[in-house]
């Protein structure tokens, strides 16, 4: 009787093993759609587009734009200097004075148009940071094969590649398919209601709807996915809303010899706790699984495996992805406690003790599901929770099947080899909130190689873009412009 369930375990298990390796073998690449009219890379000097860049850099065009508007005209102005030719060839209108929006007119007017856009807004930098720059941020020095300062990356460096690539087609006299739309928002970085939303509003006001649009959001990722040796283009296809709760305890005051077994302060401890015990529901499931399953074919063996037999590792595979903050704010709405207050004086009990909680809303979660799931975790009817103002949804979801998306991932392929192509999800916020609006598919990428020691520079110090990599962009974004 033992020696049979041996047997039959035995059985099971060589079974098993044959399933798990017929599902790897046959785990191959997804073929992603190839554009018909993808044309080969041009040769790029990138020491033109440098200096231009550079001098971009010098314009501190720090959001608010109303603090700076001079520095923000002066950029206007570069942009029309450095590319006569494809100022030529484009209407353009100063949308609320700031955000330029250009049109280049198609050969075929029955086609939607298509927009290529970025900010010229920038966050703040300290010049002189002593633990930081090792070139200032607002110098514009050309060193070591990078420019450096504010902006290069985010995302001025992606604006000027867009434009030097349509000044060398103008130049060549060009004229796109499509009707190209180009908007350089000046409000990104706090909130595009100026900029990108006044666009869409201009637009609509025309009626014009657009096919598809691209944005930053996010590059090609080299060494960023671990186990993972090929570089990742990853168009994100989606971006997470964003909403953030006052949780506000109240509770008797009074004197901190006489205190209650619980005070404020106390009793909101607890419930951001729950908070933080109890993750959001997540997984791989929607544009989550999307990311992944493109990602899985790419690995070796063992990711390979487990990825190629979800139906077994899924579990296994949710957890390890979940562990880490890269992956799981991928997976799932998270959830950022970031302020704290109680009572101002040390002996004194507070009557109320506020906690200030950031959530970043995943496309499967709504703004009313998030606030539902805050207050059946929390559970405490003496912990009130406040919504404050500016609270949006997720984006919708864009088509990783259509013709655009397909003419983006053979572009890539085109300038940057063999790069593994897939759909993801911007976990922060960019001008495509808005766009959506307006555009049939929002995709959001810039034509960077963007490695680990990038992270901090974004928003960070030594912000920097390699001139490799802005002559990459400007061949990646003219074929984007041939083939749309
Ligand atoms: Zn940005």
């Amino acid at each position: 009787m033992i020696r049979r369930i041996g047997i039959g375990l035995g059985g099971a298990l060589l079974a098993l093993g044959v399933v798990l390796a017929v599902n790897t073998l046959r785990y191959a690449p997804e073929a992603v759609a190839t554009a018909a009219r993808v044309s080969t890379p041009t040769a790029v000097d990138g020491t033109r587009l440098a200096a231009q860049l550079a001098e971009a850099v010098r314009l501190r065009t720090v959001a608010p734009a109303e603090r700076n508007r001079a520095e923000f005209e002066a950029f206007i102005a570069l942009l029309e200097r450095s590319f006569p030719r494809a100022n030529e060839v484009m209407e353009r209108e100063l949308i609320n004075g700031l955000t330029p929006l250009y049109r280049w007119q198609g050969r075929n007017p029955d086609l939607a148009p298509v927009l290529l856009t970025g900010h010229y807004d920038v966050v703040p930098a300290w010049d002189a940071d002593p633990a930081g720059w090792e070139h200032p941020p607002f110098a514009g020095e050309i060193a070591d094969g990078f420019v450096w300062g504010r902006g290069t990356l985010d995302d001025k460096g992606a604006i000027l590649a867009m434009m030097a690539a349509a000044e060398g087609l103008a130049a060549e006299g060009f004229q796109p398919e499509r009707t190209l739309y180009f908007s350089f928002g000046h409000d990104e970085e706090t909130g595009g209601r100026m900029g990108a939303a006044a666009v869409v509003a201009h637009l609509q006001a025309q009626g014009v709807r657009l096919a598809w649009s691209l944005d930053e959001g996010s590059m090609v990722l080299r060494g960023m996915v671990p186990g993972l040796k090929q570089d990742v283009a990853s168009i994100n296809v989606a971006e997470k809303g964003y909403m953030t709760v006052d949780l506000v305890a109240s509770a008797a005051g009074g004197h901190s010899s006489l205190p209650p077994r619980e005070t404020a302060v106390g009793i909101l401890a607890a419930g951001i706790a729950k908070l933080q015990e109890k993750p959001f529901p997540g997984g791989l499931t929607d544009v989550s699984a999307d990311f992944f399953d493109g990602l899985g074919p790419h690995f070796g063996f063992p990711e390979k495996l487990v990825f190629a037999n979800q139906w077994l590792f899924r579990p296994v595979l949710e957890s390890q992805l979940g562990g880490s903050e890269g992956t799981d704010a991928m997976l799932r709405t998270t959830v950022a406690p970031t302020m704290l207050a109680g009572s101002d004086t040390e002996n004194v009990l507070p009557q109320e003790a506020v906690a200030t909680v950031n959530f970043r809303i995943h496309p499967r979660d709504t703004v009313e599901s998030v606030l539902a799931y805050v207050q059946a975790v929390v559970d405490d009817p003496r912990i009130e929770i406040r919504p404050r103002e500016g609270a949006r949804g997720a984006s919708t979801v864009s088509s990783a099947q259509s013709e655009a998306f397909g003419l983006l991932s053979a572009s890539f392929r085109a300038v940057f080899g063999d790069v593994a192509v897939v759909p993801g999800l911007t976990v922060a916020a960019t001008d495509s909130a808005h766009y959506q609006a307006v555009a049939e598919d929002s995709y959001r990428i810039n034509p960077f190689v963007f490695e680990p020691h990038d992270l901090p520079r974004i928003h960070g110090v030594n912000e920097r873009v390699s001139l490799e990599n802005l002559e990459k962009a400007v061949q990646f974004y003219r074929i984007v412009m041939e083939g749309a």
